[in-house]
């Protein structure tokens, strides 16, 4: 499978988004200035990790260009279902969405 974006092969991945807040405190009591709040507040420390948060939604890549890529941007396809166990499934459009098979003559 070709990437739309950048044409290249076969470099697909399943992405998903963690974001992270950091924190620093600052000092605002016995500073060198005199505690007016004229001057730099200095840091109290290094950056602490506070909330990672992982977004659910995994969406499709291009590990390339590193673009997102929807499904209708796709040759021939309608849907990509995403498993997080199995894998992703491309969903073409000529077929069918019914089960059903259409046995009468
Ligand atoms: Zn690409």
């Amino acid at each position: 499978m070709k990437c739309p974006k950048c044409e290249r092969e076969d470099f697909f991945s399943i992405s998903r988004t963690r974001r992270i807040v950091e924190s620093r405190g600052i000092a605002t009591k016995n500073k060198s200035t005199g505690g007016n709040n004229s001057g730099y507040n200095n840091y109290k420390g290094n950056w602490k990790q506070e909330i990672t948060n992982l977004d659910k939604k995994m969406f499709l890549r291009c590990n390339a260009c590193e673009n997102q890529i929807e499904p209708s941007e796709l040759e021939d396809i309608s849907e990509v279902k995403i498993d997080k166990n199995k894998g992703v499934l491309f969903i073409s459009e000529t077929t069918s969405e019914s089960p059903e098979i259409n046995d009468k003559d």
